[in-house]
């Protein structure tokens, strides 16, 4: 259980019994992290998040010197991009397709241009408002083919499909445990062996050398806790597929209006993204949340605020048509009345929708 972890204390750092059983716990999770990602647990460093394992691997390079210019997709996640641009280096941004699929010819043209340095390319394994997922493996042959890195962003992708760090081929890769039920503030930075990275946190020795501070041993056991959680029940994540399908043709039947994000590709298999032409995505969020269903606007996980999402702006999609887009993501207790209850909360919103439009 996450919540028991969370009242365990003591002091990896420290030699009495209560410091040994931190440092057991530490390593423990790392264990459980490494497992549900297929890496080797020496390859995990705990961050306080996503964010900063990927502000860690990015400056974490470049301040090493180790490359000297950044490939990003265009649909990234915002930390990736500013992040990349924080370290002054020259950033290259790769178009995608209209399902929001890196091009992979634009990728390797900008990679070939070797003359320019070794690269490093951002790439996420699934993204945080369609659940598209992207051809990551491809992706580092051709990084590796060219003498670049990759950073593989498998923030929303752990834990709701399997993924594989050795497999994928990746050099880091980028983790976050709320969103497999950890607890918030708590994340890693997968590194490949051999790679060496300046720490961004200087201090004790903590982490391997790679992160200084006295580690948040409450929020890294719940992380491991979550992790093993999330590997025992990846099956049972797949699964939601099925209800995630139901749920859109059921919403397509409503209306011709209906339009699916990324509905063409692989996508995460709890995630639908998806606008009805002409209904703003606040109209949609408020009557959903008065009906006691929590979604998010395309770009909520940016701000917390509505607001045009890059993500479906880089996919070509027209602005009206993005200001109305909803993401729907299903966890493992979701269940087919769930869908049904969306469902009718949904025919409400259009019934409305249709007769103001009418008025
Ligand atoms: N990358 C993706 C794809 C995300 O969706 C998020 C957050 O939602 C992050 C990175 C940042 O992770 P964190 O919130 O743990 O800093």
């Amino acid at each position: 259980m996450v919540a028991e972890v969370l009242t365990q204390v003591g002091n990896a750092s420290s030699v009495h019994a209560e410091g040994r059983a931190a440092r057991a716990r530490i390593a423990t999770a790392r264990d459980q992290v490494a497992r549900l990602v297929g890496a080797n647990a020496k390859q995990i460093t705990f961050t306080s998040g996503g964010t900063e394992a990927i502000n860690l691997a990015i400056h974490g390079l470049a301040k090493r010197g180790i490359i000297s210019r950044i490939i990003v997709s265009a649909v990234e996640h915002p930390c990736v991009l500013v992040t990349a641009n924080a370290t002054g280096l020259p950033v290259e941004i790769v178009a995608t397709s209209p399902d929001g699929i890196v091009d992979l010819a634009v990728l390797e043209s900008s990679l070939a241009n070797t003359d320019a340095g070794c690269a490093l390319v951002c790439l996420m394994l699934a993204n945080n408002e369609t659940g598209c997922v992207q051809p990551v493996a491809r992706a580092a042959e051709l990084a590796h083919e060219y003498d670049g890195l990759i950073l593989v962003d498998a923030v929303q992708a752990a834990g709701k499909i399997e993924v594989d760090f050795r497999a994928l081929g990746a050099d880091l890769m980028a983790l976050s445990a709320h969103k497999i039920g950890g607890v918030i503030g708590t994340g890693a930075l997968v590194v490949r062996a051999g790679l060496e990275l300046t720490p961004l946190i200087a201090g004790g020795g903590q982490e391997l050398g790679r992160r200084g501070g006295t580690e948040n041993i409450a929020g890294i056991a719940a992380f491991g806790v979550a992790a093993k959680g999330a590997h025992d029940e990846l099956a049972k994540m797949g699964e939601l597929g099925v209800l995630r399908d139901h749920l859109e043709s059921e919403l397509a039947a409503l209306s011709s209006d209906h339009v699916v994000f990324a509905a063409n590709v692989e996508r995460l298999p709890n995630t639908t993204c998806f606008a009805h032409a002409g209904l703003a995505a606040e109209t949609s969020l408020i009557a959903l949340d008065l009906d006691g269903i929590a979604v998010s606007s395309g770009s909520a996980c940016s701000s917390g605020k509505v607001s045009a999402s890059p993500v479906l702006a880089a996919m070509g999609v027209e602005p009206e048509l993005a200001r109305g887009a909803i993401r729907v993501s299903m966890g493992q207790g979701s269940q087919p009345q769930d869908i049904d209850r969306f469902i009718d909360a949904w025919k409400k919103i259009l019934t409305r929708h249709n007769a103001s439009a009418a008025a």
